[in-house]
């Protein structure tokens, strides 16, 4: 239980007391005020503070940097994580709920830290997709990049998954590097805050990098520009209302609101009630209604069901909800924990008896709620909700009304084309689930809906073991939806980090892209290697360290061997006249792969070195023909470097082979690790 206080912000780099609380915070178990909020807080001073340290501080790490700081985060959190269970009990959460949201926040930053290393340069410019090559002679170049937005990220965030609705921007932001204003919803704001506090104390963060502010954002709004941007998640009346501030209009402020969303779920023409889909289906979307009390945006609000199976369906669906256990969240064997507040459970009420107007309850009047371990009356308790629409095509307000709370409808479907009508009529949503063994029904449903929807999840008896589920959106895919969910792609790897960058297309010469990327370009300035670059350790290549090898001419015994060792007597290496009737060579070739050996011949210092492994090859392309007589020689070209480990690193090459007239036959890119001395291991 929290003391009563006044939960202090966090305000440029002390944390801030209110003299003037004017909003209370209550437990959602007991409706004790646990403290309160607001007043007035210097929000351009804030903003101003963030761009002089935070944006600086930020930016002066490169992206993996910055990925280790989040894992470090992370770690740091998962070792505090007990007492943010307990704390997370007040906002009606169970344990599980809170599973998802403080240990779904940290992996979301582990997941980050780990894309952050692995997709993103060991750099501060982010790549674009590839090269463009706007010139006939190589000598003008485009190539798109991502540099980090210089103002601030406004987080503005909806009360029901308080630390991972702020960490998974967080994950994003700071990797972007960009410092954020935090602003969670009041109701459950506390726990945001022990978060934040946490993640102070760990000194592992640049002055700056963060604030928090509980309470009202005042005009902050007001004063943002276009390096600044508000990333909001909650209702889609407060997002009309924000996005619509004059200055963010006005300016081009970038807004991505993840909004609310009457998801749907499918149970497949193809599934009767004796299938394992069936009844996957049947616990998907009790989960859905009751984790978290249905306070999550990706729940289950309309259940479409084949009409011949409507009566199995809810008569399932009633026994699960009835033999579901509702009371405090501590108690170990509680399934579902109360609303956030009071308010919301009127809310929740309001918004049924709307939906009631056009469905009947088939579940969850006030005799189906029996709370164990607390007052129903002053804890926001409320039993689960399940309606049947009989008519959803007459219907309007089952697909235009969300509340917010453990509260579903049922609606039978004709065939499978009424079903994805039925769940487009959400107006976008942020994720849609299709209960199927049917490949065809799937593809029909993604044809039909998929521009409707931020996300489809399948589910069948092959993928049930390890599938995630309808409601957990995960870091690695995209959260976010069109049309009434939002418009946003808040998550998706690394689609989230760009939301806090700006991509602008560079045009110049090579050695300009070299510079400005610090990957070597084709065409730049070529540095002649002093020593051989095998020989060198991963700190002493240079960008545009080359050399050129001597030539080998291919024989025809060449070719013939290679084609015994290996096995490939493809008729272009063996047979002239079938190969010379083939439109792509003039005689008998020598095979690909013995060009790429004889290449490894070429250049490879054999002596052991800080060259450690080949890891692989990117991007190979055979351009001309090699016919017996012909001389190759390879160009070698240190081409970028990324450091993986404390012992070694990661070097990309640029390699080409040429012919004796100086014609390209072939290139790629070559991946070694190596270490960081001069010689193995060192
Ligand atoms: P809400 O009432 O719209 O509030 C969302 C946030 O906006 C809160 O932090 C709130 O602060 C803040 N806010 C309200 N008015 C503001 C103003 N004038 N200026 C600045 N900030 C303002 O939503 P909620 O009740 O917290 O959350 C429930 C809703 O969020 C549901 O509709 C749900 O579907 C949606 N949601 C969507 C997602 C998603 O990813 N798409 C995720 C979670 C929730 P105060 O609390 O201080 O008023």
């Amino acid at each position: 239980m929290l003391g009563q206080q006044n939960f202090s912000s966090f305000v440029m780099g002390d944390w801030l007391v209110s003299t003037q609380p004017n909003r209370v915070v209550c437990s959602a178990i007991t409706g004790q005020t646990l403290g309160s909020v607001g007043g007035a807080l210097d929000v351009a001073g804030m903003r101003a503070y963030a761009k002089t340290y935070g944006g600086p501080g930020l930016r002066a790490l490169n992206f993996h940097d910055r990925a280790r700081m989040l894992k470090s985060l992370a770690l740091y959190l998962k070792q505090h994580r007990k007492a943010l269970y307990t704390m997370s009990f007040e906002t009606g959460a169970t344990l599980a709920d809170s599973k998802i949201d403080i240990d779904g926040g940290i992996s979301t930053l582990l997941v980050y830290a780990s894309k952050g290393r692995r997709e993103m340069p060991e750099g501060i410019i982010l790549p674009d997709g590839d090269l463009e090559v706007l010139s006939r002679d190589n000598s003008f170049l485009g190539q798109h990049v991502y540099t980090p937005l210089q103002g601030v990220a406004v987080q503005i965030n909806a009360f029901n998954f308080p630390v991972w609705g702020m960490l998974e921007k967080l994950a994003a932001s700071l990797l972007a590097g960009v410092p954020s204003l935090i602003k969670p919803a009041t109701s459950s704001g506390y726990l945001a805050q022990a978060v934040v506090r946490l993640m102070l104390d760990s000194g592992l963060l640049p002055r700056g990098a963060i604030q928090l502010i509980m309470g009202s954002t005042g005009d902050l709004l007001e004063i943002l520009d276009c390096q600044d941007l508000v990333s909001f998640t909650g209702s889609a009346s407060t997002a009309l209302a924000l996005r619509s501030t004059p200055n963010i209009l006005k300016n081009g402020v970038r807004f991505t609101a993840e909004q609310d969303s009457l998801n749907g779920s499918i149970l497949g023409p193809d599934v009767n009630p004796d299938s394992v889909e069936f009844d996957l289906f049947v616990t998907e979307v009790h989960r859905e209604m009751t984790t978290k009390a249905g306070q999550k945006c990706t729940a289950i609000r309309r259940i479409m069901v084949p009409e011949e199976h409507l009566q199995a369906v809810q008569a399932a669906l009633r026994e699960r909800l009835a033999a579901t256990k509702i009371g405090h969240p501590a108690l170990t064997n509680t399934q579902m924990g109360a609303l956030v507040s009071l308010d919301q459970r009127a809310d929740v009420w309001e918004q049924a008896g709307v939906i009631s107007a056009e469905c009947d309850l088939v579940f969850g009047s006030e005799e189906d709620c029996v709370v164990e371990g607390a007052d129903p009356e002053l804890g926001a308790f409320l039993a689960p909700m399940l309606f049947c629409c009989p008519d959803p095509d007459a219907a309007v307000v089952v697909h235009q009304v969300e509340a917010f709370g453990p509260v579903a409808t049922l609606m039978p479907y004709r065939d499978i084309d009424h079903a994805v009508a039925l769940l487009n009529r959400g107006g976008g949503s942020l994720v849609a689930s299709v209960f199927t063994h049917d490949p065809n029904v799937a593809r029909q449903v993604v044809l039909g809906a998929a521009a409707f929807h931020g996300r489809l999840y399948f589910n069948d008896r092959v993928a049930a073991a390890e599938s995630t589920g309808h409601g957990s959106p995960l870091p690695h895919m995209v959260h976010g939806g069109p049309g009434r969910a939002g418009g946003s792609e808040e998550l998706g790897g690394l689609r989230g980090v760009k939301h806090y960058m700006q991509r602008t297309a560079i045009q110049g010469s090579p050695d300009m892209l070299t510079s400005i990327t610090g990957a070597w370009v084709k065409g730049s300035t070529e540095i002649v290697a002093q020593a051989h670059p095998f020989t060198l350790g991963f700190d002493r290549l240079q960008i545009g360290e080359t050399i050129h090898t001597a030539g080998r001419e291919v024989l025809i015994e060449d070719i013939e061997h290679f084609a015994e060792f290996t096995g490939d007597h493809f008729y272009a290496h063996m047979d002239a006249e079938a190969a010379k009737a083939n439109p792509f060579f003039p005689d008998r070739v020598a095979h690909g792969y013995l060009l790429l050996s004889f290449a490894a011949g070429l250049f490879v210092e054999p002596n052991p070195g800080p060259v450690l492994a080949n890891t692989g090859l990117n991007a190979l392309s055979f351009q001309k023909p090699v016919v017996a007589g012909d001389t190759i020689s390879v160009q070698l070209t240190v081409k970028c470097k990324t450091r993986r480990t404390d012992e070694y690193g990661e070097v990309r090459w640029y390699v080409a082979l040429r012919n004796q007239d100086w014609e390209q036959v072939a290139e790629y890119e070559l991946l070694t690790m190596n270490s960081y001395g001069e010689t193995k291991g060192a």
